[in-house]
């Protein structure tokens, strides 16, 4: 975790012309003591260690750094690493912000945690972590995803989660985040809204990359001593940015690691798109031709939303990191050479990290290094392939 303090321009939650917090007044507010309670327990010893524990006993940390010995072989280029957040406990690396953002909500004397969820899987790691930390937990979900997903509502209300079906707009994650947010600004005194991903208004995208930076952490230590060196590449999927900017953070300084960020290209929000606001803060957006975000599309769950990370659009813009594309079928290819040449079935958001490497790696010589960051595990994809690839 980086020890430093916060730069002025970071403090604001702007990343060049992107980030911000551009949302009503009230809301402001509330934001705005949030932001200075993440400032103070960011450095603090006793909150950082606590931070730790529950990553290591109740996560699971810290996670391989795997060497790909199969895939480098039959890619024939650089040396390939997997980093396995796919092993975490409830198979992703979205716990690892989750138990962050808990533990900072109890500090701030919240009893109550909310969060939004689209597919479910937010839902599911905050509602496991609250079940764990012994706090309150209500998931505000789209009333057509709660159709949708209706195995996942259940997991939630399982492991003690109050599932609340919006039935308003279309029933979809927009909707469930505008529920959301009205009931953090009626109930803030004791209420602590979990956002999921690096994405919305400062101090959130801050926060976020804080507590999954982590995974970049352990990632440097383990190629250091592995390889004596640092990775030529780290390759990650980009939904809203969460996994690639906690597996980019340790390296942004050291200008030689190349930073890649793979998204689907049917949801190609850094690829094409253009600066704007949406949902509190400035980004780079898909847009149509009237201006108004477009509707996307992709075959995992987790990747389908307009919008990014702030941090990632200014590292477009700025050129330190790198972003590209990958199609439906090269993702399901990838999702099974994973799977058949190394015993590992990567979440199909995972795919498109490795759908991309299987690209870059043959471009590069053998004493080159890649690290692919694996951001969960591939259970949850198993029948929706099957009857992609079956039927
Ligand atoms: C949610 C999710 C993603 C996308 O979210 P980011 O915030 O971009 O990391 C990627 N992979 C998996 C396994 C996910 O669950």
């Amino acid at each position: 975790m980086r020890e430093a303090k916060m730069s002025a321009a970071e403090r604001k939650g702007y990343f060049g012309e992107f980030g911000g917090s551009f949302v009503p007044p009230e809301l402001y507010e509330v934001l705005e003591i949030l932001a200075d309670e993440f400032e103070k327990y960011r450095n603090d010893r006793e909150f950082n260690d606590e931070f730790r524990y529950y990553l290591k006993e109740f996560v699971g940390r810290e996670n391989p750094l795997y060497f790909a010995e199969r895939l480098t072989k039959t890619l024939g280029g650089a040396k390939i690493y997997l980093k396995r957040e796919d092993l975490n406990h409830t198979g992703a690396h979205k716990i690892n912000n989750v138990i962050g953002q808990i533990l900072l909500a109890k500090r701030m004397g919240a009893k109550r945690i909310i969060a939004e969820t689209g597919a479910g899987q937010h839902g599911v790691a905050t509602a496991t972590a609250c079940s764990m930390l012994g706090m309150d937990c209500t998931i505000y979900m789209g009333k057509l995803d709660t159709e949708r997903q209706a195995l996942n509502v259940f997991r939630m209300e399982l492991l003690g989660a109050k599932v609340v079906a919006v039935d308003k707009g279309q029933g979809r994650l927009k909707d469930a985040v505008d529920e959301a947010l009205g009931d953090l600004v009626e109930n803030y005194q004791h209420t602590f809204y979990l956002l999921g991903s690096a994405v919305g208004p400062h101090p959130y995208p801050t926060m976020v990359k804080h507590f999954q930076s982590v995974i970049s952490e352990e990632s440097k230590r383990q190629i250091l001593e592995k390889e004596g060196r640092l990775p030529d590449a780290v390759i990650a999927v980009t939904g809203g940015g969460s996994n690639a900017i906690g597996a980019f953070a340790h390296y942004i300084d050291e200008a030689a690691v190349r930073l890649i960020g793979v998204e689907p290209d049917q949801a190609a929000t850094l690829t094409k798109g253009k600066p704007a606001v949406i949902h509190g803060f400035k980004c780079l957006v898909l847009l149509d031709e009237d201006g108004n975000p477009q509707p996307t599309y992709s075959i995992a769950a987790g990747l389908d939303y307009p919008g990014i990370g702030p941090e990632h659009s200014y590292l477009k813009m700025s050129g330190r990191a790198e972003y590209y594309t990958v199609t439906k079928e090269e993702v399901l290819d990838a999702f099974q050479v994973l799977s058949k040449q190394e015993g590992i079935i990567p979440a199909l958001e995972s795919a498109h990290a490795i759908a991309y490497a299987k690209k870059l790696a043959p471009q590069l010589s053998k004493e080159q290094l890649i690290i692919i960051n694996i951001s969960g595990r591939g259970d949850k994809d198993v029948e929706q392939v099957y009857g992609m690839l079956k039927k």
